[in-house]
């Protein structure tokens, strides 16, 4: 697709502090846009998030989900919000219930992960995805998402949201991160414990491993920064005994399933009822699946809305590229917890100088691009701009004299 896409954006920089430049204001603005007139009286309206496991609370806040979620009763339709089964089970330690999100919270496979629609993909080596049967069964879906970064291809953002939060736990975690170990790495039958063990002392990041289960080396690609493009000790290590190598075509592998992936979800639904929602708010390096608290490693930058998924996470990623790294955080974090670029201010996007080089990011948009499924060419609409708010005569009471209650 060639055409240029719309994505609306609330930046975090207010114009004034009257109460219509806020936050809530700007996504209001962005709903408005989005126009969600589409979806009809009645309709069950999905509203796809990740509430996040155990104690990791940097999540959409509920504050913005219950606008949403009021925004589509509007239309007199019946949101629900909708994640995997541990994540919907614990979600109330994280703030997220029916009385303050506004709608149910159902899991998006059923009670046992198992309501499921079998589909098929051309993806070599990945015959079916068991796609979540609740998400399917809703009218229209709001794919609200916390951007952050991801350990398996650098970023979790719209696509990541439904490519691998649409499905089962085991398609999840077995078929669509197993394909990184699809396009072969190394030759096993060369390949021991012991050497095996060579190359795992030699890792930093600890990420050659035996997996007991399958008796075999691999690599863990979640774990591998790649050495940030310098020596890769792993490598130096094998001493070309099994041709062990690091090379993009595993971690390609990721994106391009999960290009297809969220597809075949986009397919199940009438594209005019489909809306994507990206908080880039509390930006994490790894993914919500993680249930910890963790570092801020790009400053908070706004919400992000469009029709195209391909548009708003190409506008994303642009945005995070724009607003850089946060350095001071960076800088504090230990490399037991993570092994960054030493040079910050390498041409690279920050989430490969977070991930490694190998982790690019905007593949995935192309990889969806390719698929049909979006444009990457957008037209970025600040809704309530700084310039805009900063000039826009100011009420006259800003603050309540009494209590309100309200
Ligand atoms: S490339 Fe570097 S981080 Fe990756 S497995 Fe090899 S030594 Fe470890």
């Amino acid at each position: 697709m060639s055409s240029i896409s719309e994505v609306y954006y609330g930046s975090t920089i207010p114009g004034t502090t009257a109460r219509f430049a806020n936050m809530s204001e700007k996504l209001d603005r962005i709903i408005e846009y989005l126009d969600f007139s589409s979806i009809k009286k009645g309709e069950k309206v999905a509203v796809k998030m990740h509430l996040g496991f155990s104690d990791g609370y940097q999540t959409v806040p509920v504050f913005f989900v219950r606008r949403v979620v009021d925004a589509i009763k509007k239309h007199g339709a019946y949101p629900f919000i909708t994640d995997n089964p541990t994540a919907v089970y614990n979600a109330v330690y994280r703030g997220y219930t029916q009385e303050t999100c506004g709608c149910p919270i159902i899991p998006i496979a059923g009670i046992k992960d198992g309501y499921v629609t079998t589909k098929s993909t051309d993806i070599e080596g990945v015959t079916s995805l068991d796609a979540a049967g609740v998400l399917l069964d809703a009218d229209a879906l709001v794919n609200l998402t916390h951007s952050k970064g991801h350990g398996s291809c650098g970023y979790g953002g719209a696509f990541k949201n439904i490519a691998l939060g649409g499905y089962s736990g085991p398609t999840r975690w077995v078929t669509i991160h197993g394909i990184v170990y699809r396009d072969k790495y190394f030759d096993q039958t060369k390949m021991t414990k012991e050497h095996l063990q060579k190359l795992r002392d030699s890792c930093p990041r600890k990420a050659p491993m035996w997996n007991d289960r399958k008796n075999m080396a691999e690599l863990q690609f979640y774990e591998c920064d790649q050495c940030h493009g310098g020596t890769q000790f792993c490598v130096e290590a094998d001493g070309g005994l099994t041709n062990w190598t690091i090379h993009h075509e595993n971690f390609d592998a990721f994106q391009e399933l999960m290009a297809a992936a969220a597809k075949i979800i986009l397919d199940s639904f009438d594209k005019s009822k489909v809306f994507h929602l990206n908080f880039l708010l509390d930006i994490t390096p790894f993914c919500d699946c993680m249930g910890t608290a963790m570092p801020i490693v790009i400053d908070d930058i706004g919400i992000l809305g469009s029709k195209d998924i391909v548009a708003i996470d190409k506008a994303s990623l642009d945005l995070i590229a724009i607003q850089g790294i946060n350095e001071n955080a960076i800088r504090k974090i230990p490399e037991s917890y993570m092994r960054v670029n030493s040079d910050l201010k390498a041409n690279l996007h920050p989430l490969q100088i977070i991930h490694g080089p190998l982790k690019d990011p905007y593949k995935v948009v192309r990889f969806g691009e390719a698929r049909g499924l979006g444009s990457s060419k957008y037209t970025l609409v600040e809704v309530l701009s700084p310039e805009e708010t900063s000039t826009t005569e100011q009420p006259k009471i800003q603050y309540e004299p009494g209590p309100t209650f309200f």
